[in-house]
């Protein structure tokens, strides 16, 4: 069988081994979050895998990526919490999505919904408590809250959850963790006090479950950190396993002379006769064009410079006047876990400046996902 040009290979073990160091960290149950196709790597694949290794639900951003998980057969828990006037909280009522409500306006299209279906949802109420990003604001706080017990007594919501999102988990000292901490708790405590049966609380994300285990509640809800990349680089990679390893075909290998251009606008120029490579690989399959003649890849064990520019779907790679022993169809290694000496997600994260979350989910829908 002939393999894909482009590849991104995930380890499911490697999911499964960084679940296991997230239980061990929080002692506490795990939400995993698996939005944006598990931050690139596969929600359906990634969603059985997490469960079966101990988690005990999920996490996603819109309800059609709750949708999906179900349409997949997917049954965990799943929680949504990303809302837009167009959103159809009938379908995420009808298969059973925890639907987090940011607003009065969200919470009363979700009361409307469940009373047309006559069936009522299951509602988690994301409290801003710092963050001033979604989730319900303090000032409406007190009245929503009224909102939502009302609804719960009268039985068209139930509401299982108080969730809040963490401004400054990767700073784990810092004391708004705590302050934000204190404010879900007293949120949920609120609607206790208006009647509703204790709702669970979780607000710790990936950094915060490794770094502040008292910041864990009822669940915690980790997301890069499952995918074996470390929140807190500058303390540690916890014995996580990066899962993704992303490779491409040598498509071309040729000659070209010294002083010729390589790639728009040539800004890299041959020193010397040389052998290039084409790997077909490029912005459009989540390579930061931003990484032109400044990545190294990995073929055969041994590393090479990327030259020029990174096209849409195509990079150079110059393999040096001797060829480097490199022929059409071997394969090269763009980032992975690092064991053999290549590139890692961290290290285009850095060279680009920005942080692996955007790395591994820029990775292109094009590119193949293999599961191992
Ligand atoms: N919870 C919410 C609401 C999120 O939006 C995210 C991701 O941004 C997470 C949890 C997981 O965060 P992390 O990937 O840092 O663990």
């Amino acid at each position: 069988m002939s393999s894909p040009a482009l590849t991104a290979t995930i380890d499911l073990d490697a999911i499964a081994h960084n679940v296991g160091v997230l239980r061990a960290a929080s002692g506490t149950d795990i939400l995993a979050v698996v939005k944006a196709d598990a931050y690139g790597h596969g929600a359906v694949p990634v969603a059985r895998t997490v469960i079966a290794a101990g988690a005990t639900e999920l996490g996603v951003a819109h309800i059609s990526e709750a949708l999906a998980l179900r349409a997949a057969g997917v049954d965990a828990h799943v929680t949504s919490w990303l809302h837009t006037t167009g959103s159809d909280f009938a379908a995420a009522i009808a298969a059973g999505i925890d639907i987090a409500v940011s607003s009065q306006r969200q919470l009363d299209a979700v009361i409307a919904a469940a009373r047309v279906m006559g069936s009522p949802a299951t509602v988690t109420a994301k409290i801003d408590s710092g963050l001033n990003r979604s989730g319900i604001g303090e000032e409406t706080w007190d009245d929503v809250a009224v909102s939502l017990a009302k609804a719960d007594a009268e039985g068209s919501i139930r509401v299982r959850a108080v969730m809040s999102h963490l401004a400054r988990g990767d700073e784990p000292d810092h004391p708004l963790n705590s302050a934000q901490a204190e404010r879900t708790d007293a949120a949920a405590a609120l609607l206790t006090r208006l009647g509703v049966a204790t709702p669970l609380i979780h607000l710790a994300n990936s950094p915060a479950v490794l770094t502040r285990p008292d910041l864990a509640r009822d669940l915690v809800r980790p997301g890069i950190a499952l995918y074996g990349r470390t929140p807190v680089p500058a303390i540690g990679d916890f014995g996580l396993i990066p899962a993704m390893t992303l490779t491409a075909e040598v498509a071309l290998v040729k000659r070209i002379a010294a002083g010729q251009g390589v790639s728009y606008n040539h800004t890299w120029t041959a020193p010397v006769d040389t052998t290039i490579a084409v790997l077909p690989a490029g912005y459009a399959d989540g390579v930061p064009r931003a990484l032109s003649g400044r990545l190294q890849v990995l073929i055969n064990d041994r590393l090479f410079d990327g030259v020029g520019r990174v096209c849409m779907d195509q990079l150079v790679v110059d393999l040096g006047p001797d060829g480097g022993g490199v022929a059409e169809g071997d394969r090269a290694e763009l980032f992975g876990t690092g064991a053999a000496g290549g590139p890692t997600a961290r290290d285009w994260a850095e060279a680009v400046d920005t942080i692996d979350y955007e790395i591994v989910s820029g990775v292109g829908g094009r590119v193949v996902r293999q599961y191992v």
